[in-house]
């Protein structure tokens, strides 16, 4: 793409990274043989929070010599927009480690439901969580992520499933967001589960999750957008479209939980409310793809939940790639089926389980990934006038982070202009 409108003068730099393999990710037609947007461009300069210009490192040490502006040698890093978890459940109490070995020392998944297990004991640790309790718990788990280069995250809430609980969610998520040098987007997921409470009484929970709560959350700043958990065990077509109508009367976007289990036609839903995004997608038709196609939802595909819950039918990548989706990855971090911090650990899942191509992979964490949160103008491609987040890796290619299993060799991170992760050695950022 031309920059040189955007360029600013080269004495305003705040600082230059110089020596690295730059993948801006940008999409470019007939980019046959270099996917990822790296075309020789060694370097990349910072002014105040955005990227101020991108070049060659000969370009840059001769400015920064004349300007006086500050050099960091990547060693020959590879570097990439910072990466993007488009969909977690980070924020929750209790932990589900105590099923997960009853199931695999043989106690049936009824005996352990009946003894209050599943979905509802995180609903009853998370309602007896404090916000504190719950901050830490999730900035541990946020802190994983970041490591990897992670440098924006969807959070959802839905563990509260009653006002006071998921106003606690968006608030602890707020507060990530102010106290980690990472981006956090809200999602108010007000139809994950029925509440116990509620098992005699649907329409009302869905009432009042659509009305009143949606109404109070919203008001207070703490909803980016919403979610529904459209799946026959648990919200029918008829409740999803209610809580997606009272959204949209409010101007919030939209992700739906479609197709993980069964196909219920909950694509096709999202795309009538132009979702941002349609999420885990295993059970779709051809009718589904082209309706997200034409309604520019993004597809945004679990591989951890998959495997986890070790499913045989993977989404129809194919028919997806045929009709024109977009394709994000994301970790959906979550207690009961995908205890995953590690979007490198989706990213090699969505290789190998899913058959994505390595490039198909990475752009599902970077510029697709930003377009299933709405952020698409401010991250997800380094060009010049979005925000300097960026990660160093040390790697011969960018498929090496997919390749990998359970390595992670990010070397740096910068978030909005500013160094924030440093790795001492070759390809690490010194200061
Ligand atoms: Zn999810």
């Amino acid at each position: 793409m031309d920059t040189s409108a955007h360029q600013s003068s080269r004495g305003e730099w705040d600082r230059v990274w110089i020596n690295a393999s730059i993948a801006t990710m940008v999409a470019v037609d007939g980019s046959q043989g270099n996917p990822y947007g790296a075309a020789g461009q060694t370097a990349l300069a910072v002014r105040g929070d955005r990227i101020a210009w991108i070049g060659t490192s000969d370009e840059a040490q001769a400015m920064a010599r004349a300007h006086g502006v500050p050099v960091e040698d990547c060693g020959g890093a590879w570097m990439l927009p910072g990466l993007i978890d488009c969909h977690t459940h980070l924020i929750y109490g209790g932990s589900r480690v105590e099923e997960f070995e009853k199931r695999l020392c043989g106690v049936s998944y009824e005996e352990i439901s009946r003894t209050g297990g599943g979905i509802q004991s995180t609903v009853t640790a998370t309602r007896a969580a404090d916000g504190d309790s719950l901050l830490a718990a999730a900035t541990l788990r946020a802190r994983r992520l970041m490591a990897e280069g992670v440098t924006t995250i969807e959070v959802k809430s839905g563990y509260g499933l009653e006002l006071a609980a998921e106003r606690r969610l968006l608030e602890v998520a707020r507060e990530l967001g102010r106290r980690l040098p990472l981006s956090v987007k809200t999602t108010y997921l007000g139809l994950h589960a029925l509440p116990k409470e509620s098992a005699h009484d649907r329409a009302n929970y869905v009432d009042q999750a659509s009305g009143p709560w949606l109404a109070a959350l919203a008001g207070a700043g703490l909803v980016d957008a919403v979610d529904a958990f459209c799946e026959n065990i648990a919200f029918s077509i008829a409740e999803t479209e209610r809580f997606l109508g009272a959204a949209r009367s409010l101007g919030l976007p939209a992700h739906v939980h479609a197709g993980q289990l069964s196909d219920m036609g909950a694509a096709e839903l999202a795309a009538r409310f132009g979702a941002l995004s349609a999420d885990h997608l295993e059970y779709l038709s051809p009718a589904g793809a082209q309706a997200l196609a034409a309604a520019g939802t993004v597809a945004v595909l679990l591989p951890g939940a998959y495997f986890t819950l070790r499913q045989t039918t993977p989404p129809p990548v194919p028919l997806l790639r045929h009709a024109g989706v977009a394709l994000a990855l994301a970790t959906d971090c979550n207690p009961g089926t995908s205890p995953c911090t590690s979007l490198l650990l989706a990213l090699n899942m969505g290789c190998t389980l899913f058959g994505l191509t390595p490039h198909e992979a990475i752009a599902g964490v970077t510029r697709n990934a930003a377009r299933a949160l709405g952020v698409q103008d401010e991250v997800g491609t380094l060009e010049v006038g979005k925000r300097a987040d960026f990660a160093l890796y040390r790697i011969d290619r960018p498929a090496e982070l997919c390749y990998n299993l359970g390595a992670n060799p990010c070397a740096g991170v910068v978030y909005g202009g500013i160094a924030r992760l440093e790795a001492d050695g070759p390809g690490g950022v010194r200061s």
